[in-house]
């Protein structure tokens, strides 16, 4: 499933194409998505403009001319690929490695920028909402996410109090949507060895008695920052679906300190550990357990 980086990445392939841009023709081939798409779904798209592409957690948010905003979000295996009319006579390799999959292209948008922008899911988990920009607030979809931890109200004070009195794992408070937005498993794992704590150790003991955030606040916090920006620096990861809008892949997984390495060395400087993967509510953990205390 894409987390931040993957979705911010995808956010910045598809501004180009869409930002200041018309819908100048709606394509629904099918609708039947995570939920049904409206049935006017394709009329309250056509003919009006992206003023701004924006991204909360994992959701992207176009903002309309209408005052409409049109929430998106990739699902498990989603993914929008942007085509260039004008974009030279022979299509590129991904063009023809992907022909035999335009069965799964659900939605089409036509872009007076010229562009075509698809929107492609064989497992149809994702999904599009449209909702009036003055609602934003209350819908149930994003009203009860945390922080962005790229933004500026995620910092060690507040994770301190999101964590304090949790006796659940370090693991499960950041993978908790409630806590801070967009972050899953992989780059939890990530997080947590850059920040050399252990995934199991109890959520409270990042903060004091009274709330105050300790040193490991802190470096959690400097470490999900640091994590995210880099892996979007790489274009995301790209184990299964993930792609950039241009059928490129991103390169964060092989950067990986821990995610998916069972078994290898630890790849911090002078550690002499292993990785190992263990399971906390129903997901994998790699961690490596001399280094992250
Ligand atoms: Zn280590």
């Amino acid at each position: 499933m894409p987390e931040l980086p993957e979705v911010e990445t995808v956010r910045r392939g598809l501004a180009p194409a869409m930002e200041g841009a018309r819908f100048t023709k709606v394509e629904v081939r099918r609708g039947d998505l995570r939920w049904p798409l409206p049935k006017d779904f394709a009329r309250r798209l056509a003919g009006k403009t992206v003023t701004g592409l924006g991204r909360r957690a994992k959701y992207l948010l176009a903002d309309l001319s209408s005052g409409d905003v049109l929430i998106m979000h990739l699902g498990m295996s989603g993914s929008f690929h942007v085509f260039r009319q004008d974009a030279g006579k022979s299509p590129g390799h991904y063009y023809h490695e992907r022909a035999q999959h335009v069965a799964h292209d659900h939605i089409v948008f036509h872009m007076s920028s010229g562009a075509v922008v698809t929107f492609n899911d064989p497992r149809r988990f994702g999904s599009m909402k449209i909702v009036p920009r003055a609602k934003l607030d209350a819908e149930p979809l994003l009203n009860k996410l945390g922080p962005e931890p790229l933004g500026n109200a995620f910092d060690a004070a507040m994770l301190a109090r999101a964590c304090m009195g949790k006796k659940t794992s370090l693991k499960a408070a950041l993978s908790d949507q409630r806590v801070v937005a967009g972050l899953g498993n992989i780059y939890v794992c990530e997080a947590l060895h850059r920040a050399r704590l252990s995934p199991k150790r109890v959520a409270a003991t990042i903060a004091g008695k009274t709330g105050a955030p300790n040193e490991r606040a802190e470096s959690l916090t400097e470490a999900v920052r640091a994590v995210l920006n880099a892996a979007i620096k790489d274009g995301g990861s790209s184990l299964r679906d993930h792609r950039l809008t241009d059928g490129d892949l991103g390169m964060f997984q092989h950067n990986f300190q821990v995610y998916d390495r069972e078994g290898e060395k630890c790849r911090t400087p002078g550690c002499r550990g292993t990785v190992k993967r263990i399971v906390q509510t129903g997901r994998s953990t790699f961690y490596c357990p001399v280094c992250q205390k």
